[in-house]
């Protein structure tokens, strides 16, 4: 990906997220100075595979498991318990975290009452969101109440600031009849506790990545969910409270869209969703039982099953579109191996008409039936098979297909959790 004219990535999921983009990241990054991650808080769960052992990762980009320098961007919204926990962990696996992240001072924290805020409302609104806070967060950012990073520089402030929004959480879960209530104590201690050790991570990221750019080094841009999970060109209401598309990246870190060189999609071979809201491709029951086992489609964060059906083109296609995205990465085509037929969702109809893109209206998306085009499938395990031209013609062709639909060239194509099963489409 990265080369003489190719300095900024941003990598994006092409779906409903969960599409892999950990280990194409952890991929990517060993040719990276930089990796930043843009949007999203802790419902962002990457798993990669290592030879030192598995990640699970929510908070930190996982660049870091490759050595490169991290970022937390101000687009992310930052759990600073969650954070902690995992820099220990990591730490504690040998990796070495010093001097190796950083986040932005104007990155918003998630604090313990936008957690019981969040799941009091998600008993009521069902939109299946993790309850990690995120929502709640993003609502008080944009409702220009939220804490920064960097506010917790002036610690009396921040205090003050905090007392007021556990108070009117109170208020609100009283009137949403949750029993709940945030302590003013604990969130003062843990601001406390926080501020002397964040605020030495606390950095201008948007100049650190624009110094990194000027010196010529290759950065990242990690998105975490996917493009329909986006808040304004997802499945609205059914989306995540941030821009995962790669317009979201410039914003998310700082930096102007010109500095972007190039915008890589991570797609599943297949398509998977968690929580509520459309998935036309979703297959029948047995079937998508056996996609889930096959590809353990169950939730880094939340260990939810995912539900799962076929490749579905109108989603990348619109992917391609909204986030201009200029290759693709197909993960785990490993999973489809035992399968004799593949269906391809190729186009949808609604209301006795061809419509071949994605509906704005969440209720014409839940109508719509997809258009299927079968192909063979090849039967053969695809765990070894590190070049094109030593896939199974089967593979191969349905490879191409996926191409011609989404519109997008592949570049890269995975067929296994671990780091070197991948191939690279010069
Ligand atoms: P992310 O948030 O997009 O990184 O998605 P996840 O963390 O949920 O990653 C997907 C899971 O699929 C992880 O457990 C990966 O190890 C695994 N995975 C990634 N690529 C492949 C692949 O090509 N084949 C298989 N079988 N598993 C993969």
């Amino acid at each position: 990906m990265f080369g003489p004219k190719t300095h900024c990535v941003v990598v994006v999921g092409a779906q409903w997220g969960d599409e892999g983009k950990g280990k194409v990241v952890d991929v990517l990054a060993e040719r990276a100075d930089l990796v930043v991650r843009y949007q999203g808080g802790a419902n962002a769960g990457h798993t990669v595979h290592t030879a030192a052992g598995e990640f699970v990762l929510h908070q930190i980009p996982s660049g870091i498991l490759q050595g490169a320098v991290c970022l937390v961007g101000n687009g992310v919204v930052l759990d600073p318990e969650t954070f902690f926990t995992e820099l220990d962990a990591l730490a504690a696996q040998g990796i070495k975290t010093d001097h190796k992240i950083f986040v932005s001072d104007r990155a918003h924290l998630t604090l313990p009452f936008h957690k019981l805020l969040d799941r009091a409302r998600e008993k009521r609104e069902r939109i299946g969101t993790t309850g990690r806070g995120i929502g709640p967060t993003y609502e008080d950012k944009y409702g220009r109440r939220g804490l920064r990073v960097g506010d917790l520089g002036n610690l009396a402030r921040a205090r003050e600031l905090v007392a007021a929004r556990v108070a009117s959480t109170n208020e609100i879960l009283a009137l949403l009849g949750s029993p709940d209530r945030a302590d003013a104590g604990e969130h003062r201690a843990m601001l406390d506790r926080l501020a002397p050790r964040l605020l030495p991570l606390a950095v201008d990221a948007g100049r650190v990545v624009y110094e990194a750019l000027e010196r010529g080094e290759a950065i990242l841009l990690e998105g975490a969910q996917g493009a329909l999970l986006d808040v304004d060109h997802g499945t609205y209401p059914y989306v995540t409270s941030s821009n995962t598309t790669a317009g979201g990246a410039a914003v998310g870190v700082g930096i102007g869209p010109t500095a972007i060189d190039a915008v890589l999609g991570v797609v599943k071979a297949y398509t998977t969703r968690v929580g509520n809201g459309p998935l036309p491709t979703e297959a029948e029951p047995a079937v998508a039982t056996r996609i889930r086992d096959l590809g353990g489609e169950f939730g880094a964060t939340t260990g939810r099953p995912r539900r799962c059906g076929w490749f579905d083109a109108v989603v990348v296609r619109y992917a391609v579109r909204v986030n201009g995205l200029t290759g693709l990465a197909v993960t785990k085509l490993d999973v489809l191996d035992t399968f004799a037929e593949i269906p391809v969702g190729v186009g949808y109809r609604l209301d006795g008409e061809q419509v071949d893109s994605m509906p704005a209206d969440v209720e014409r998306i839940d109508r719509v039936e997809p258009i299927y085009e079968t192909l063979p499938g090849w039967q053969k395990s695809l765990a070894d098979v590190r070049r094109l031209a030593d896939l199974p013609p089967a593979a191969r062709a349905y490879l191409d297909r996926l191409q011609d639909l989404a519109r997008a060239p592949i570049r890269y194509v995975s067929v296994g959790t671990h780091r070197d099963q991948i191939i690279e489409v010069s």
